[in-house]
């Protein structure tokens, strides 16, 4: 059974969605956790389990606040083990004539530049320990192609899924495994005002239609995946964009194939 005994794990955007549930996971498994978010929604989650959760307000996109992280997580419990860089904003659905060169800064500062930070200095207190560990960073299927985000989401996504293929070759040599998780549509509160919108609507049945899987994901579907390769269970995935998607991005849309039908 997956085990995190031991472990010390920084998990950013751990306020809610995604990163509360793997908060959450990661303490359940034995490992002691700095749960960090820009709200103080992440003292809920400390107080889920403070034994093993410590709460940590930061700015996931600074430098300095996430030099702190890695300090506090060094001056609790003198180790660092895990970091998952996590948190992010969709920042709107505007198209490209529509945004602007601030909001592009704003989106790739937290989503793209917050990831680098966690390998940059994760990476080193990790190194410095000499144990080797695991760096996870959320990226999205929006990453992967176009349509399931704005268009600066969309690529600071995509410059995930390249980031920890750089990360893991520049931390060779060092057994610190660098990967990330796409998720597809999870309920969330970056997703709340869809879900809302649908619900209102009686719509909640079109959640997940495009989807083999007939629906969307709950947080605790990513935070299954970023324990595995948060843990030892993954110790020979490195450099890898793990998508957990329901399907949802097997497929060109034309291609549709339904239980008991065969191609011809
Ligand atoms: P969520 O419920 O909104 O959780 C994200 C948390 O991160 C929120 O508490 C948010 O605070 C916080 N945050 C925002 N900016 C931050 C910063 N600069 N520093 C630290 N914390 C910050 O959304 P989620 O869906 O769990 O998102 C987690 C990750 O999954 C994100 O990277 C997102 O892009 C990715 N993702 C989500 C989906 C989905 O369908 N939900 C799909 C693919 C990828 P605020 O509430 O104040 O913003």
């Amino acid at each position: 059974m997956t085990d995190l005994t031991g472990k010390i794990a920084i998990v950013t955007g751990a306020g809610s969605g995604i990163g509360r549930a793997s908060a959450l996971l990661f303490a359940e498994k034995g490992a002691k956790v700095i749960a960090a978010d820009i709200t103080d929604k992440v003292n809920d989650t400390a107080a889920e389990n403070p034994e093993a959760i410590t709460a940590m307000t930061c700015d996931a996109g600074s430098e300095e606040d996430v030099q702190a992280l890695v300090a506090k997580a060094l001056e609790l419990h003198g180790d660092l083990h895990i970091f998952f860089a996590n948190a992010g904003i969709s920042g709107g659905f505007d198209g490209i004539f529509d945004q602007s060169v601030e909001e592009w800064e704003e989106i790739l500062r937290i989503n793209l530049i917050g990831p680098f930070l966690a390998i940059k200095h994760a990476g080193k207190a990790m190194a410095d320990k000499g144990h080797g560990g695991s760096i996870i960073c959320t990226a999205s299927v929006a990453g992967l192609r176009s349509g399931a985000g704005g268009p600066a989401y969309t690529a600071s996504k995509a410059g995930v899924v390249n980031l920890v293929r750089i990360g893991a070759q520049q931390l060779s040599g060092s057994n610190i495994r660098c990967n990330a998780i796409c998720p597809g549509l999870i309920e969330t509160g970056m997703t709340e005002f869809m879900y809302k919108m649908v619900r209102e609507r009686g719509l909640e049945d079109k959640v997940g239609q495009l989807n083999p899987m007939r629906r969307g994901g709950e947080p605790i579907e990513i935070a299954n995946a970023a324990l595995f390769l948060a843990s030892d269970d993954s110790s020979y995935v490195n450099g890898h964009a793990l998508v957990v998607d329901g399907g949802l991005s097997s497929s060109h849309p034309f291609s549709k194939q339904k239980f008991g039908e065969t191609a011809a």
